[in-house]
C-alpha cells in the first residue's frame, strides 16, 4: 500500500465520521444503555483514532458509509475488550487446581456465605459487642487459625510475600539471616523469594551448595549480627538424589542455643495431612510449630483453599512484635478476607474439609469417579447437539496439575475429554471457548482441545453443554 502524502491526508481525515455521527448510530445507542453516555463518548473517540491510524497506513477510504460501519465495528470491539478486562467468572476446565492466572483457590459455600452476608456490610470488624468499644481486628480468625496449628499466636496479612516480607522486617531488625542456597526460589510470575526478603533490609547469608546444606553451615554461619535461621519451602520445584537438608526441629534446636528465631516459609502448607492424595511433602503447619519454629508463614489461597492472604502463626512474644511493626498496617486485610478466612478455617475446626473445601474436594477425586462424569458428560453433548454436529468427543486418560507452586511432582491420574470440530482447529476452539459467556478455560493437548472436570463443579456441567452447543451452531 502507498501512503498518502501530506495534502492527500488532509483530504482523507476528512472524510472521517464526525464523533457526533458516531454516536447517534445503532451500535452506539445500543452500547449505551450499558456503558453509559461518558463511557460511550470515550469508546467513540478509540474508534475514530483506531480508523484515522488505518487510514493514514493507506487503507481504502472513497465511502464515507464505508467509513461510518467500520467506526461502528471498531467501537463495538473497544466494548468488548473493555468488558473482558473487568473481573468476571469463568470457568476453569484445565484441571489444574491452584490456578493462579485464574484467581487461585475457588472459596467454599460458607466463605462465599460469610463474605456476603456477614461482611459487606456494617460488621463488628473493630468493635467489641459486650462493651461498645473499640476491639483488635481480626481477632476472630486468629483465633481459630491459632487453635488449627497448635500455635500460641497468629496474625493475617495480604498475601504470603507481605507476611514474609513484614516477618524479616520486624525480626531482622538490619541484621542477618541465614538461608541455604538450596532454597532461594523463584516462585513464578516473576516473584522471587529472596528478592521481597531483601526488602525487609534484613541481609540474607546464603549457606551450603544447591543440592546439600548440612545444620553445621548454619551453625558456622551465626555471629552476633545473625537475627534469623530461615527455612523457605521450594515450593514449585525439587532438588531429587544427592540431596540433604537439616529438618525443623534441630533448626529450632540451634536457633534456640544460639539465641536466634527460627523462621519457616512453608509456602503453600497444609493445615490436614495430605499424603493420602500423594501431597506427603508439603509442609504440615502443626508440624513446624510442634518441631519448634518460633514462626511460620503460608498461603491463604493455595492448598488451604481459602481467600488471598498471608498466614502468620507462632510463638506469643514473637507474634506481638511483628504486630507492632508499622508496616502491618500497611499490609492488613479487608473485613471480607477475615469472613472468608474464618468461614475456611471452621471447615477445618469441624472435619469437613475434605467436603466443603473446593480445593481439597477436587484434589481427592478419583480417576474413576472422573470417567464416570466425563462419560456422562460427553453422552449429554452427544444427545443436546444431535447427529449433525461438527464436534467431536473421545475421552482420553491424562493428568491433573495441583499448581500455584505446590506439589509440582504430583500429577493426580484423571480423564479427559478432548474435542474436535471439523474443519476448526484446536486453536480456534479454544479462543472460542475462553471468549463464550461463561467463558470456558481448557488446555491444548497433541493439539486437541481437552476439558478435565477435576477443577469443574458439577453445576457447571450444564453450562459447559450450554456453551459448546451455541459453539456448534456457530462455526
Ligand atoms: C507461593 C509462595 C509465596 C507467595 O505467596 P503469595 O500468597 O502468593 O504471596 C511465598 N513463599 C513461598 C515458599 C511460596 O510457595
Amino acid at each position: 500500500m502507498k501512503k498518502p502524502g501530506h495534502k492527500d491526508q488532509t483530504d482523507i481525515l476528512r472524510k472521517l465520521p464526525p464523533i457526533d455521527t458516531l454516536l447517534q448510530t445503532s451500535s452506539a445507542i445500543d452500547i449505551k444503555k450499558e456503558s453509559g453516555a461518558r463511557q460511550l463518548t470515550f469508546l467513540a473517540r478509540t474508534a475514530t483514532e483506531l480508523l484515522r491510524a488505518e487510514l493514514l497506513l493507506g487503507e481504502k477510504a472513497d465511502d464515507r458509509e464505508e467509513l461510518l460501519r467500520r467506526a461502528e465495528i471498531h467501537i463495538r470491539q473497544a466494548w468488548a475488550h473493555q468488558r473482558s478486562l473487568r473481573i468476571h467468572r469463568l470457568i476453569n476446565a484445565t484441571g489444574v487446581i491452584i490456578h493462579t492466572n485464574l484467581g487461585r483457590a475457588p472459596l467454599s459455600e460458607k466463605a462465599k456465605d460469610a463474605l456476603i452476608n456477614e461482611a459487606s456490610g456494617y460488621c463488628n470488624l473493630e468493635y467489641n459487642i459486650r462493651n461498645g468499644k473499640r476491639a483488635k481486628r481480626g481477632a476472630g480468625a486468629e483465633f481459630l487459625l491459632a487453635q488449627l496449628t497448635g500455635a500460641e499466636s497468629a496474625l493475617i496479612v495480604n498475601n504470603c510475600a507481605a507476611a514474609a516480607l513484614l516477618v524479616l522486617t520486624a525480626l531482622g531488625n538490619g541484621g542477618e539471616a541465614i538461608i541455604s542456597r538450596g532454597e532461594l526460589v523463584e516462585i513464578g510470575g516473576d516473584f522471587r523469594v529472596p528478592d521481597v526478603m531483601e526488602q525487609s533490609g534484613t541481609r540474607l547469608v546464603e549457606v551450603g551448595t544447591t543440592n546439600r546444606t548440612k545444620l553445621a553451615d548454619y551453625e558456622e554461619a551465626i555471629t552476633e549480627n545473625t537475627r534469623l535461621l530461615l527455612k523457605v519451602h521450594p515450593s514449585n520445584y525439587r532438588i531429587i538424589g544427592f540431596t540433604e537438608t537439616p529438618g525443623i526441629s534441630s533448626l529450632s534446636k540451634l536457633a534456640k542455643e544460639s539465641d536466634v528465631l527460627f523462621y519457616e516459609d512453608a509456602g503453600s502448607g497444609a493445615l490436614i495431612d495430605l499424603s493420602d492424595f500423594g501431597l506427603s511433602d508439603e509442609p504440615l503447619i502443626s508440624r513446624s510449630i510442634a518441631e519448634g519454629a518460633d514462626v511460620v508463614t503460608f498461603s491463604g489461597d493455595k492448598l488451604l483453599g481459602g481467600p488471598q492472604a498471608g498466614l502468620i502463626v507462632g510463638r506469643e512474644d514473637v507474634i506481638r512484635r511483628i504486630r507492632k511493626h508499622p508496616l502491618y498496617r500497611a499490609l492488613r486485610v479487608s473485613k471480607l478476607t477475615y469472613a472468608a478466612l474464618e468461614a475456611t478455617f471452621d471447615s477445618f475446626i469441624t472435619e469437613t474439609a475434605l467436603e466443603n473445601i473446593p480445593v481439597l474436594k477436587m484434589l481427592s477425586l478419583t480417576r474413576e469417579q472422573l470417567r464416570e462424569r466425563a462419560e456422562d458428560l460427553v453422552s449429554r453433548l452427544r444427545e443436546r447437539l444431535g447427529d449433525n454436529s461438527y464436534l467431536d468427543f473421545e475421552l482420553m486418560t491424562g493428568r491433573s496439575v495441583i499448581g500455584g507452586g505446590s506439589a509440582p511432582a504430583v500429577k493426580p491420574e484423571t480423564c479427559l475429554i478432548a474435542i474436535s470440530g471439523k474443519d476448526t482447529s484446536a486453536a480456534q476452539l479454544d479462543q472460542h471457548l475462553r471468549s463464550s459467556q461463561p467463558g470456558v478455560i481448557s488446555r491444548i493437548i497433541d493439539d486437541r482441545v481437552v476439558l478435565d472436570l477435576r477443577t469443574v463443579s458439577e453445576e457447571e456441567e450444564p453450562q459447559i453443554i450450554e456453551v459448546l452447543a451455541k459453539l456448534d451452531r456457530n462455526i
